[in-house]
């Protein structure tokens, strides 16, 4: 729901993370509000992908606001 990690596997693709801003999960229908809180968080829009796409084993991909199987991901890739 709510993780710190370097770097995530996404679509096969070995992507570096900025490590100070965590991956979150979001439904479709606190999507919205989660952009949100990320950007009151952290800062900064986050880069956002299909959940599904995400293929670490250990994420646990539920919404952070309701624990719903997530649909979207919200992240911070580095060099972008
Ligand atoms: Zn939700």
């Amino acid at each position: 729901m709510d993780r710190k990690l370097e770097s995530v596997k996404i679509e096969g693709k070995d992507v570096a993370l900025l490590s100070e801003f965590h991956v979150r999960f979001a439904c479709m229908e606190h999507f919205d509000e989660e952009l949100d809180d990320y950007v009151n968080d952290f800062e900064a829009a986050p880069d956002t992908h299909q959940a599904e796409l995400l293929e670490d084993e250990s994420l646990d991909k539920r919404c952070r606001a309701c624990g719903a199987p997530a649909k979207i991901a919200l992240l911070k890739e580095k060099g972008l």
